[in-house]
This record gives structure tokens, sequence and C-alpha cells, in this order.
């Protein structure tokens, strides 16, 4: 899988909030980066800048490494993304989101629903029948809704989460099968040590 920068901050995003973006940016960019220089570049008070990275440290998508500053006497940190956890991370967000989805469309394809011609409210059967099908909000008799066009969406979407993960195993497989044969190469290359033969 490729790991764009709409993926990474798809991920981070949702840990950091829109108040993130900046951030995500500038270490997405650069590798070892000093929270100094991130702080810095996206003009946030350093305390702001730490607490959002261990925000990140938490959830395994940033590492760090850290150097002694020699004239101040401090320690540094230098901050990287960390790709394959971020890759992982997406990967079950998908996955989860395919499960909610599937579960929806069970929903739907078992329950009745019920719409206000007013568009007020959709209640499903019980619902409906409290209200004995008049809508709460103005009165209407309530009518069955044609589910039929929210199930076709429902499915479009979870075949389309489908093939995006699909097609992430596929990648995922083929990366690590030419990992492997360079490794085969690397071994081969290898001076032989003495083996015993059987
Ligand atoms: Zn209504």
């Amino acid at each position: 899988m490729r790991l764009t920068q709409k993926k990474i901050e798809e991920i981070m995003l949702k840990i950091l909030g829109e108040e993130g973006l900046p951030l995500i940016k500038e270490l997405a960019a650069k590798d070892n980066i000093s929270e100094f220089e991130l702080a810095n570049k996206v003009k946030k008070d350093i305390k702001v800048i730490r607490k959002m990275l261990y925000l990140l440290y938490n959830h395994n998508l940033v590492s760090f490494t850290r150097k002694k500053d020699k004239i101040k006497g401090w320690y540094i940190y230098y901050w990287t993304l960390l790709p394959d956890s971020i890759k992982y991370s997406y990967f079950k967000m998908r996955r989860e989101q395919a499960e909610r989805l599937k579960e929806q469309l069970s929903e739907e394809k078992k329950e009745l629903f019920f719409v206000c011609p007013n568009n007020c409210i959709r209640l499903n059967f019980d619902q409906g029948m409290d209200f004995e099908f008049h809508c709460p909000e103005c009165g209407e008799l309530i009518s069955l809704d044609r589910s039929e066009e929210k199930i076709a969406a429902l499915y479009r979407q979870v075949k389309e989460i489908e093939r995006e993960l699909a097609q992430q195993k596929q990648e995922h497989k083929e990366e690590n099968k030419t990992q492997k044969k360079k490794q085969a190469k690397k071994n081969k290359n290898k001076p032989l040590k003495k083996k015993t033969k059987r």
C-alpha cells in the first residue's frame, strides 16, 4: 500500500484534530526533525507541539531519538513518522468502516423504515408503531421508505472498501516476495560457510 499524504492525514487528524494539520505536514516532509524546528515551522508553542507529539507517540505513529545539546546541556528530541504503523492503522480503520457498513446494510435489509413526507424523520417499525405511524414532528402520516437506493449505496461503499483492502493485501504480499528474493540473492552472494553434508 502506498502511504499517501491523504492517508497519513486521515489517520493522524483523528487523533490531533484539524489543529494538528500543519504539524502532520512537517512530520511527513522530513525525518528526524527536532521539536524546536517543528514548533518554529508551525508557529506554535513548544508545549503544544510536545503534547501533540506525545499523543501521536502513544498511538505508536511516531518515534523519537534524543540528543544532548552540548551547550545548553538539555536533551533535544527528534521525531520521525512510522510509516508501517500508520499503514496498519489505516488498514484497521478501513476494515472497521467496512464492518460498520455491513451491519448497517443488514439492518436496512431486515428492517422496514418509515419516512415523513415532509422529510422530518425516518423511523423503524417499532418507533413508527410508538407514534401510530404519524410523524412526531409535524403530525403527518408516515409512509414506507423505499430503501433500495440506500441499500445499493451502502453496498457500493462496502464493495469499494473491500476492493481497496484486497488490493492492499495483494501489494503487501508482493512486497514481501520481492524482499525475500532480495534476501535470497544476498545469501547466495555471501561466502558460504562450511556446511555439514547429509
Ligand atoms: Zn413530519
